[in-house]
């Protein structure tokens, strides 16, 4: 422990990744100072409706954390004091068969998704239409089937987002809103104190963790070497909001195979329809979302679950953003110039489901000081060495050859 006017570790950040690693942190004895620019919840985190929690589709170099993730949501939806709104309904990523596409060769598909899922510790399998109907009844008679994940979930985002926040707070944790970072300062390899935009410099005097998501890139690029710099950019998917009609009940959480589709049932009955059709590429805060995502969304959606046809439309929201890595899996890492500093972000809009997987190897790693092997495929080194390496190779061969 330091003395009260510094913390074992600054936190940079009050959205999921932020709050649970603050929790974490202070459940393990760690003191932790938590800066905010808005409110806890303000960004991506933040908003209506709810997110999925979903292995089903995944990135194989995810799923591990998926699994993990998955069963300390669960855990701590028991143990932490009125939840943090995670629903374990299970999830269908539905499949169908378009003209043209011959069954085995969906299958093959659906059966190396199932296993590798399986061995990954999300279990999966395959149920035929019939038992998709059964499990889904209003699910278009017209599927082929769906592959089906039992630990898939919802979690509602903005709750759990403030309770974490609000447990870490309880345990001791100092979380302060309305300090938005400008600058890292620091001195012999070591940041030593993050300067806010009134001037305060808050110290550093153990360790730096920064989780600003759309926000960090102003205050960490300057930290980053040439090499360090990453393929990323900020998007803002959107999401719409009908009606259920006629009280229909949809059991899972919905994705599906062919579709860039999410169908949701929130817990007042209204309809959540997402899946990354389309979003708003935001450098300068724009926030609005477009006609043709809506209507493609819109579109799938009712294809996938006819009775939508009757919903009204309620309202569309494009206005939280997320970063996105070019190849679809984080970014997590230090920058070269600090020793005491982590930081982990382009979550690529699925950053909710893997957090609290994310989150325990992020605590590992400031509790030993040691990168746990886990965060390795994340690491920004993964755009710049193989290729690297590959060209190495090559030129090697050349050379012996001449
Ligand atoms: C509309 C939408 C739908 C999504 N759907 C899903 C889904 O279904 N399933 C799923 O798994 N994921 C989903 N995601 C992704 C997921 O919500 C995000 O990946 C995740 O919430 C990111 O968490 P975070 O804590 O890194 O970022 P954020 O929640 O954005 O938190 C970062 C915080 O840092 C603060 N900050 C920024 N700059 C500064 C600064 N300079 N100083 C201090 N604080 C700063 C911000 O105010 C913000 O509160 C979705 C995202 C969006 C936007």
């Amino acid at each position: 422990m330091n003395s009260h006017n510094t913390s074992d570790v600054v936190i940079v950040g009050g959205g999921i990744y932020g709050s649970s690693l603050a929790y974490e942190l202070t459940k393990a004895g760690k003191s932790v100072t938590l800066l905010e620019a808005g409110e806890i919840a303000c960004g991506a985190s933040g908003g209506p409706g709810e997110r999925g929690v979903r292995a089903n589709g995944r990135d194989v170099r995810e799923l591990p954390i998926v699994a993990l993730a998955q069963e300390r949501w669960l855990q701590y939806q028991q143990s932490i004091e009125g939840g943090v709104g995670y629903r374990r309904k299970g999830g269908m990523w539905i499949v169908s068969k378009g003209f043209g596409v011959r069954e085995h060769e969906i299958m093959g598909a659906i059966e190396a998704r199932a296993m590798i899922q399986t061995a990954m510790g999300s279990p999966t399998e395959f149920l035929s239409r019939s038992d998709a109907l059964a499990r889904e009844p209003e699910l278009s008679s017209s599927i082929f089937g769906a592959v089906y994940s039992p630990n898939d979930g919802v979690g509602d985002h903005s709750f759990a987002t403030r309770q974490f926040a609000k447990e870490a707070q309880k345990l001791g944790a100092k979380i302060r809103t309305g300090a938005k970072v400008v600058e890292i300062v620091h001195k012999n390899g070591d940041a030593t104190g993050v300067k806010l935009e009134d001037g305060e410099v808050v110290p550093v005097t153990g360790q730096l963790a920064l989780m600003a998501n759309a926000g960090m890139l102003g205050f960490l690029k300057p930290l980053l070497g040439q090499e360090e710099r990453m393929p990323i950019y900020n998007l803002m998917p959107q999401m719409m909001y009908v009606t259920n009609p006629d009280g229909r009940k949809l059991n899972h959480l919905l994705g599906h195979m062919q579709r860039p589709l999410a169908i949701k049932q929130l817990p007042d009955g209204t309809i959540m329809l997402s899946g990354g059709v389309s979003v708003a590429y935001d450098q300068d805060g724009g926030t609005s979302g477009t006609l043709s995502a809506m209507s493609i969304n819109l579109s799938d959606a009712i294809q996938t679950m006819p009775f939508l046809e009757r919903s009204a439309f309620i309202k569309t929201d494009a206005t939280r953003t997320d970063t996105v890595s070019i190849d679809g899996i984080p970014i997590i890492g230090k920058p070269g110039a600090l020793n005491n500093t982590i930081y982990g972000y382009a979550w690529t809009g699925h950053g909710y489901a893997i957090s609290l997987g994310f989150t325990k190897y992020l605590t590992d790693w400031l509790l030993s000081g040691e990168k746990p092997a886990e965060l390795e495929p994340f690491s920004p080194r993964r755009f710049i060495d193989p290729a690297r390496q590959a060209i190495a190779a090559v030129t090697e061969q050349r050379s012996l050859a001449a």
